[in-house]
């Protein structure tokens, strides 16, 4: 599939249109992308260290204000309407949910006290709905619910983090690097859990992963961005098994492919993302 028209899909959540973005005004970090997430659906928007993943994400969650960023040219539209001009608490209020790499549960506070500090824009009926489904898809969070989030692993903090975003009762979950230093196990798990809520309750969810072996396997389909453009999109399972050593050679790590010589069976587009650090 070519790298310049985003996926076909009947109804969208969200379009990115050839979008760019500049930090200080000067430094060009998003080159032309655009991207489709269809209602309902779950994409990966995959790449290296420093390919602009992150600024997308920001891009459409509005938290690029807070590094000096700005979209110079392209629309972001989210329900056909575009939220260029909308501050990051309009885009939450929309249905936009970015959790950010890292992390980033308040510390000091429990599990249960994230969760109510993320849901001042609702009801309290409201609120106490959406932490009983985040406790049912994250049981760990309700047993470890008295405890402060410092406290807890990894893995935990990154359900935290996960639950939080669902406590604003999202229409579009955004998860930036949510495998990051988390053990395969667990990352399969959250991955699983992160699956079963897009089923079950029509979350509409864009993945930012370097783990594109994790990403593929959930996701239907994917992006490859690379020095802040898309070089390539398709299905997961085309992704997956994509043997275009063009585009793919110049990002592995200290190695060097032929451009049109066929990859071994063992370097996927999937792998050769994940050990390109
Ligand atoms: P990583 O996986 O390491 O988070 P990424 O794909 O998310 O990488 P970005 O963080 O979006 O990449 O970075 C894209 C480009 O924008 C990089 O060249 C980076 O140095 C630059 N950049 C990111 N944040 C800022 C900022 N606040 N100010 C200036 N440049 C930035």
């Amino acid at each position: 599939m070519s790298a310049s028209s985003p996926t076909p899909t009947a109804s969208k959540v969200l379009s990115l249109n050839n979008i760019e973005v500049v930090y200080d005004y000067v430094s060009l970090a998003i080159k032309g992308v655009s991207l489709d997430v269809p209602q309902g659906g779950m994409v990966a928007l995959l790449g290296a260290n420093g390919a602009g993943k992150s600024t997308t994400l920001k891009a459409i969650s509005g938290l690029l204000v807070a590094e000096r960023g700005e979209v110079r040219r392209g629309e972001v539209q989210f329900h056909d309407r575009n939220i260029g001009t909308l501050s990051p608490q309009q885009r939450v209020q929309l249905g936009i949910a970015h959790v950010l790499e890292g992390r980033r549960v308040f510390e000091h506070l429990t599990p249960e006290e994230n969760l109510i500090a993320a849901s001042a824009i609702r009801s309290r009926a409201d609120m106490a709905r959406n932490k009983e489904m985040v406790y049912s898809y994250f049981p760990r969070l309700h047993e470890r619910r008295s405890s402060a989030a410092g406290y807890l692993s990894g893995g935990e903090q990154q359900m935290l983090a996960i639950g939080r975003a669902l406590m604003t009762q999202p229409k579009l979950l955004m998860l930036d690097e949510p495998s990051l230093g988390l053990a395969p196990f667990l990352v399969a798990e959250i991955f699983q859990i992160i699956s079963r809520i897009n089923r079950e309750e029509g979350l509409s969810v864009l993945l930012v992963e370097q783990n594109a072996v994790a990403a593929l396997e959930i996701v239907s389909h994917g992006y490859l961005i690379e020095s802040g453009r898309v070089v390539m999109h398709d299905t997961a399972e085309a992704l997956k098994s994509n043997p275009d050593s063009g585009v793919l050679s110049r990002r592995r790590k200290g190695k060097e492919f032929p451009r049109h010589q066929a990859l071994q069976p063992a370097e996927t587009l999937a792998d050769l993302i994940t050990t390109s650090e």
